[in-house]
């Protein structure tokens, strides 16, 4: 059987104004496949990720997200594809005033009526969702707790929470470890892993832990200036290849720092 592609970009560009932040990238994600991106700050990850989501749209070239090319659809449409992709961010993006439960039902706000939700800011619905997400992710006796007073992994558990309350077919992660210890870093991304392949679920996460990718992803993208310099089986990046990544640029005679 061939492999569904999930996210496809086909020569796709994208800049913010003057700053070319991705230059003609090429990429298929398929279904169930697991996949790191790597390289350094201004490579443009979170610009990938974006285009994955549809929360960019390229200046140049088709990007696709389950079939469909989110740029070119009218707007309920493309949040109905939009729903089926999560994102977990770096700063985990929850209401800090908020209990934990509220945080997490907010996975179902495209699911539910306007109405509904605002019932639930008030009398919290879909306990039993939420408590059994929570367990997932281990922390089910935080149902209740407010959110700020968790500590840093405990939150990147709530966002993970929402997001399987959210049960979408792909998830995105923005460096979401980047704010944690390089321990609690490494339990988040075993129990994110456990969690898609318990649900064949596909997964594109950046990470600035080069060490983590290696060891954990089956597959690594090196991004870096905005282009893609390798795209393959962690086993097969080769430690010159980190190094030249990871270069930093030579300041000489018309070369920028
Ligand atoms: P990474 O996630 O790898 O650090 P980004 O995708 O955030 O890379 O950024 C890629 C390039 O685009 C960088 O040069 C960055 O400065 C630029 N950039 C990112 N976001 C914006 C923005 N909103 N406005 C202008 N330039 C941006």
């Amino acid at each position: 059987m061939d492999a569904i592609p999930v996210f496809e970009l086909q020569t796709v560009s994208h800049s913010y104004g003057g700053v070319q932040a991705l230059s003609e990238v090429n990429l298929t994600v398929c279904a169930g496949e697991h996949v790191a991106l790597i390289g350094p700050s201004g490579a443009g990850k979170s610009t990938l990720i974006g285009l994955l989501n549809g929360s960019i749209a390229p200046t140049q070239g088709t990007a696709r997200a389950l079939g469909h090319t989110l740029a070119s659809m009218g707007l309920r449409e493309r949040r109905a594809v939009q729903r089926r992709i999560g994102t977990i961010y770096q700063q985990y993006a929850l209401v800090e005033n908020l209990q934990v439960v509220h945080n997490v039902n907010a996975g179902n706000l495209g699911r539910w009526s306007l109405l509904r939700a605002l019932i639930s800011l008030f009398w919290p619905l879909d306990i039993e969702r939420a408590t059994d997400a929570l367990d997932q992710v281990g922390i089910a006796e935080k149902l209740y707790a407010r959110t700020g007073t968790l500590s840093g992994g405990q939150q990147q558990r709530v966002a993970l929470a929402r997001v399987l309350v959210q049960a979408p077919q792909a998830i995105l992660a923005d460096e979401p470890i980047a704010s944690l210890d390089p321990e609690r870093g490494r339990e988040i991304i075993a129990l994110l892993l456990d969690l898609v392949a318990q649900r064949g679920t596909t997964l594109v996460v950046s990470l600035h832990a080069v060490d983590v990718a290696l060891a954990c992803f089956p597959r690594v993208v090196g991004l870096r200036d905005g282009r893609i310099v390798f795209d393959c089986p962690s086993a097969q990046v080769a430690p010159t290849q980190i190094e030249e990544l990871y270069r930093t640029h030579r300041i000489g005679i018309g070369d920028v720092a």
